[in-house]
């Protein structure tokens, strides 16, 4: 482990000038052309080096890259998959706003944290381990994604189908925490939309013949909040209602848009269950129920086994490698549902994800590398 950070940390610049390089290449997800253009740089960089890259071509969101590394001489099947994504949150134009800049030992710009700091990680990663000599025993396939923040449904089946050929699952999303922490459980991350429909009438020459859509709203709201369970970390969240037209108009539709978490797969089952359960409150009113649970939940014990491999490497290098919960889900819950382990938050440490103060810490940069370097060799 300090052979590799010895060497990476004398490289902290050149590593500092390929993340500006990455984040002036602006790669919002709904920018197809931004998203692939970013995509050949980051696939020159891994042919440069002799990798075998392939796109995964794309209609309506960017090309995914599927980098190869394969161990030479060794015939091989075993494979390591490494997770990243291309896209970021900002629109086209953020880095007039937040121009890429390296100030106080951290690195700022759009999308330096989440996750083009990851990106560098993984090549700084093989980069010292070809210069020392030392190379994984198994395949390392590197799946970089066009369409992480909304959702990944183009790159959903590709993460799963080499998520099944992978011994493990290792994602550069970033860590927890200015100290670093990887992350062992995600909560799994749903939408439902509930759609009521009533029958419109005057509210004032017949309201009796009306049935009030936004009221079977209200009261399905006030029944789907008591689903919450903070501690055993179920949330149900109704984050947009929308309904009615005038208020002399009984409304005959409206609608809520409803955020949905769990920490266990099986509180995620139990509440997909309960909501296609729900009927009508209100005489006559109809309720449609859609959507569900797009990423399930991480479970710890999915991460547990490559956590405690993790943070001996860390000690190795003198570093204290904690770990976190976290509400937020990423690919990582996609592997780790196939019963594939996975960890999590590998990636750069740093702050403001998705905000324009997104910055990382420059001198935690050869210290993930030189962790997934050590982590890519042991597995
Ligand atoms: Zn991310």
């Amino acid at each position: 482990m300090r052979a590799w950070l010895d060497w990476l940390r004398a490289r902290e610049r050149a590593m500092t000038r390929l993340l500006g390089r990455f984040v002036r290449a602006e790669s919002p997800s709904f920018d197809k052309p931004a998203v692939d253009r970013f995509g050949r740089i980051v696939a020159s960089e891994w042919k440069r080096r002799g990798a075998a890259v392939t796109r995964l071509r794309q209609r309506g969101r960017g090309d995914h890259l599927r980098v190869e590394w394969r161990p030479r001489g060794r015939g091989t099947t075993a494979q390591i998959l490494v997770l990243g994504h291309l896209d970021t949150v900002y629109d086209t134009g953020a880095i007039a706003r937040m121009p890429y800049r390296v100030s106080r030992g951290r690195a700022w710009g759009p999308g330096t944290f989440d996750m083009k700091g990851g990106l560098v990680i993984a090549l700084y990663a093989m980069d010292a381990l070809a210069a020392v000599g030392c190379m994984p025993g198994k395949s390392v396939v590197f799946l970089w994604t066009s369409d992480e923040e909304i959702g990944s449904e183009s790159s959903r089946a590709a993460i799963q189908r080499e998520a099944r050929r992978s011994d493990a699952v290792l994602v550069l999303e970033p860590a927890a925490g200015l100290d670093g922490r990887v992350k062992t459980g995600r909560k799994g991350v749903g939408e439902i939309e509930i759609l009521a429909t009533g029958r419109a009438a005057h509210a004032g020459l017949n309201p009796e013949d009306g049935i009030n859509a936004i009221q079977e709203i209200a009261l399905q709201i006030a029944r789907i909040s008591r689903w919450n369970q903070p501690r055993r970390g179920i949330t149900v969240n109704a984050g947009v209602i929308e309904g009615g037209t005038r208020t002399n108009v009984i409304p005959e539709r409206a609608r809520v848009l409803v955020d949905l978490r769990a920490a266990r797969v099986e509180d995620m089952r139990a509440l997909e269950r309960k909501f296609r359960a729900l009927r009508p409150i209100l005489r006559g009113a109809k309720l449609e129920i859609r959507g569900g649970f797009n990423r399930p939940p991480m479970e710890r014990k999915m991460s547990a086994g490559l956590y405690v491999k993790a943070r001996a490497l860390a000690r190795e290098m003198g570093i204290t490698l904690g770990e976190a919960f976290v509400g937020g889900g990423s690919d990582g819950n996609f592997t780790a549902a196939l019963g594939v382990p996975t960890l999590d938050g590998l990636g750069a440490v740093g702050e403001g994800a998705h905000s324009p103060s997104e910055n990382i810490v420059v001198r935690a940069m050869p210290e993930r590398a030189a962790l997934l370097a050590g982590l890519l060799t042991a597995l």
